[in-house]
C-alpha cells in the first residue's frame, strides 16, 4: 500500500502538517523519530515554560504542548509509527522510506526533522558524555551529582542564558563560558544573566579540555586574547552551542546549503524534488521558533495535497486500527504510602513502594528515575505503563522522582533522567539511560522470566 504522505518528524512543523493533511483526508502516516535527530515531539520536548506560543496566556510545559499538538493529529486519524526514518530513496517514485521495522513507499513526502544539539568533539568528551556533561539542562540539571556544586554553561545565545538561570536553582554557583566578547542572546535574557550574582561570565573564553576521574571534575579554558589557559573545578558542564539541521537522510538528495540546511523555494516549503517538502528548523536557520515551525508544517501539509490532487494520486487508506487509539496522556502517578501502597499494583510511585518491592516481591521490577520537567521522561512513562500491562503482572514498575527522593537517586549514581534499572531478587540485571525502544525492555525481561 503506497501512502498519500508521510511525514518524517514529529516536533510542532511534523505535527501541525499532520493535522492538515488528516484534515484533507490523507490520512497521513508520521515517522516520529525516536533517537536520531532528537526525541519524539521535538526540541520542545527539552524545555520547561513555552510563554510565546499563542493561545496559551499563561505559558505552557514544552512536553505539554507537543502532547495536545500530538492529540490532535492524532484525533484526526493520524498513524504514527514510532522509530527513526532510517533510509530514504527519493530519487525513484514512488518514494520508499526505511525504519527498523517497516518498509514504506509514498507518493509524497514532508520533511520536518528539525535540529540537533552541536557537540565540541574535544578530548574526552565522549568519556564524561552523561558522566557530568549534558546538553539539556532542563533534562538532568537536577541529578543529585550537580546540586550544591559549580557548573558550567557553554555558549552566548539564548539557550546558554536559559540554561545557566535554570541551573542556579541547583548548582552553588554557575560559570557561562562565551566566545566573544558579548552576548548572542536577546537583550531581555542577557541582561538577566548579567544581573544574576550566581552566574560568572566568562567572556572571551574558549574551553579546551575536559577533565576528572569517573566524573568530570574540570574544565580547562583558554583566554583568546591572552592565550593564558587555566582551569575551572566543575562537576558539571551543559552545552548550548546551537544546532545543526538533521539532513544526513536527505542529504545526497535534496538540495541543502552550505550549513545543511534545507533548500526550498523562496518562502514556500517545496524543495528540490517534485513531491517532497519541508517544515520546520530543517529548512530554517533564521527563525527557529516553535510557531515558526508550526506554521510551515500548516503550508507544507496544504502543498503537498494540491499536488497530490493535481497528480491524481490522493486516495482515501483504508487502516487497521490506529495505535496508540488515543494521545497519551501525561501520567501522573500517586506517591504510594503505607495506606495506599498495593503490592500487586503494576506501576506505582515513590520511596515507600520501592523499599517494599525491593525487598518483597518475587517478580522483576523496573526502576524508572524521572524529573519533574525531564521531556523524555514524558515519551518513556506511558511506554513502561504499556510493557508492564503486557506482561500481565509478572514484572513491576516503581517511578522515582529524583528530585523528591534525591537519596535513592544518589545511592543509585543517577547521572540523568530518565534511568531505567531491572532488579530481580534484589540483583541489578541491567541499567539504560535515556528513553529506548519498548523491545529492549521487552527483551531483557523476558531473559529473566525464561531464565
Ligand atoms: C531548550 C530550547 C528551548 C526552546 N524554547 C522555545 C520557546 O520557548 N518558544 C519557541 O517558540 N521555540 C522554542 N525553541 C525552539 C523550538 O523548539 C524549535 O524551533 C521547534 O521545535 C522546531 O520544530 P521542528 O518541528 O522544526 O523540529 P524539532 O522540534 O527539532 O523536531 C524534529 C523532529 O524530527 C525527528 N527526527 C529527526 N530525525 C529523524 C529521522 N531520521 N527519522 C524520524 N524522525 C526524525 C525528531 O525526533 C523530532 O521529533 C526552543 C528550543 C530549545 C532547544
Amino acid at each position: 500500500m503506497t501512502e498519500n504522505l508521510v511525514i518524517i518528524g514529529s516536533g510542532p512543523a511534523g505535527y501541525t502538517a499532520a493535522i492538515y493533511a488528516a484534515r484533507a483526508n490523507l490520512q497521513p502516516l508520521v515517522i516520529t523519530g525516536f533517537k536520531k535527530g532528537g526525541i519524539a515531539g521535538g526540541q520542545l520536548m527539552t524545555t520547561t515554560l513555552v510563554e510565546n506560543f499563542p493561545g496559551f496566556p499563561d505559558g505552557v510545559l514544552g512536553p505539554e504542548l507537543m502532547d495536545r499538538i500530538k492529540a490532535q493529529a492524532i484525533r484526526w486519524g493520524t498513524k504514527l509509527i514510532e522509530e527513526d526514518a532510517e533510509g530514504i530513496d527519493l530519487l525513484n517514485r514512488p518514494f520508499t522510506i526505511k525504519t527498523d521495522q517497516k518498509l514504506i513507499t509514498a507518493h509524497s513526502v514532508i520533511i520536518a526533522t528539525g535540529a540537533s544539539a552541536n557537540r565540541l568533539d574535544l578530548p574526552n568528551e565522549k568519556l564524561f558524555w552523561t558522566r557530568g556533561i549534558s546538553a539539556c539542562a532542563i533534562c538532568d540539571g537536577a541529578t543529585p551529582q550537580f546540586r550544591n556544586t559549580e557548573l558550567a554553561v557553554v555558549g552566548g545565545g539564548d539557550s546558554a542564558c536559559e540554561e545557566a538561570e535554570y541551573l542556579t536553582k541547583y548548582g552553588s554557583h554557575v560559570h557561562i563560558l562565551v566566545r566573544s566578547n558579548k552576548f548572542k542572546a536577546s537583550a531581555a535574557m542577557a541582561d538577566r544573566v548579567i544581573a544574576n550574582t550566581m552566574i560568572t561570565i566568562h567572556w572571551n573564553t574558549l574551553l579546551i579540555g575536559l577533565e576528572g576521574d569517573h566524573w568530570l571534575n574540570s574544565i580547562k579554558l583558554k583566554d583568546i586574547k591572552t592565550n593564558k589557559e587555566r582551569n575551572l573545578s566543575v562537576k558539571g558542564l551543559f552545552y548550548a552551542i546551537g544546532h545543526t539541521p538533521n539532513t544526513d537522510l536527505v542529504a545526497n538528495q535534496l538540495q541543502t546549503n552550505s550549513k545543511g540546511y534545507l533548500i526550498t523555494k523562496q518562502g514556500r516549503p517545496e524543495t528540490s524534488i517534485e513531491g517532497v517538502f519541508s517544515a520546520g528548523d530543517v529548512a530554517d536557520s533564521e527563525w527557529r521558533q516553535g510557531i515558526t515551525a508550526a506554521s510551515s508544517g500548516c503550508k507544507a501539509a496544504l502543498v503537498a495535497e494540491r499536488w497530490l490532487s493535481k497528480n491524481n494520486l490522493s486516495r482515501l487508506i483504508e487502516r487497521e486500527e490506529l495505535n496508540p487509539s488515543i494521545a497519551q496522556k501525561k501520567l501522573d502517578l500517586v506517591t504510594s504510602t503505607k495506606e495506599n501502597y498495593n503490592s500487586n499494583a503494576l506501576l506505582q510511585k515513590g520511596s515507600y513502594a520501592l523499599r517494599r518491592l525491593y525487598h518483597e516481591s518475587k517478580r522483576p521490577l523496573l526502576v524508572i528515575y524521572t524529573s519533574a520537567n525531564c521531556g523524555p521522561c514524558y515519551i518513556l512513562k506511558p511506554q513502561i505503563k504499556r510493557l508492564l500491562e503486557e506482561f500481565e503482572g509478572s514484572v513491576q514498575g516503581v517511578e522515582i522522582d529524583i528530585e523528591i527522593d534525591q537519596k535513592i537517586a544518589e545511592q543509585a549514581e543517577i547521572a540523568g533522567t530518565p534511568t531505567i534499572h531491572l532488579f530481580k531478587d534484589k540483583i541489578l540485571i541491567q541499567k539504560w539511560s535515556g528513553v529506548k525502544q519498548r523491545s529492549v525492555f521487552r527483551e531483557a525481561i523476558k531473559n529473566i522470566l525464561n531464565s
